[in-house]
């Protein structure tokens, strides 16, 4: 999408602190971070959040998931949390699937 944030972060239009990039994905540390370490990691291909993955374009899913084991691993990162907001009450503001990677602090539960 050509007025979207994250697909202009990951097609390198917009600078950003990469962590990790392949065919399918592109992994970036958060502009904004809510733990030592956070990064977001967003398909290359728009899709709008969860709400939107369906049978035609979930194998990124599964690649995506792949990726953070793979990555927090590199990162030598034993405890971390996997979030992805979906709409305005969760608190979701870019409109571009990512998922959040947070590590490096205690969390609570259930989050605010
Ligand atoms: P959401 O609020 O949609 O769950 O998460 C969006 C995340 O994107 C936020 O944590 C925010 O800090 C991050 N973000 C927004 N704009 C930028 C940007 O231009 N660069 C980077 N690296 N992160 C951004």
């Amino acid at each position: 999408m050509s007025d979207c944030l994250f697909c202009k972060i990951s097609a390198g239009e917009i600078p950003s602190n990469k962590v990790y990039e392949d065919e399918l994905c592109y992994a970036f540390y958060d502009i904004d971070p809510q733990a030592p370490t956070h990064f977001l990691v967003i398909p290359k291909a728009h899709i709008g959040s969860v709400a939107e993955v369906t049978g035609d374009n979930s194998a990124v899913v599964a690649h995506i998931f792949q990726v953070i084991a793979k990555v927090t691993k590199q990162l030598g990162l034993d405890s971390y949390r996997v979030v992805s907001n979906i709409g305005e009450q969760a608190g979701q503001s870019v409109h571009h699937l990512h998922f959040h990677v947070l590590s490096g602090r205690d969390m609570t539960w259930p989050p605010g």
